[in-house]
């Protein structure tokens, strides 16, 4: 495997979101019209209190949001 530096793919770009949960910056997270960023892994720990199956709900400004 020689051709590791060739990228055919577009590259994620890491920053894009910051996850207002654990301040990492993630290639996704679940985002809020009011800012609130959350990535997968803190949504998964935090499902229990902010989604309700096909919603979560933004702790910050209680907006309902489809998953
Ligand atoms: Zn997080
Ligand atoms: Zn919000």
């Amino acid at each position: 495997m020689t051709d590791t530096k060739r990228t055919g793919y577009r590259k994620r770009r890491l920053g894009d979101y910051v996850c207002s949960c654990c301040r990492l910056q993630k290639p996704y997270c679940w985002n809020c019209p009011c800012g609130f960023q959350i990535c997968p892994e803190c949504f998964e720990e935090n499902k229990w209190g902010i989604s309700n199956g096909p919603t979560w709900i933004c702790p910050d400004c209680e907006r309902v949001m489809r998953i």
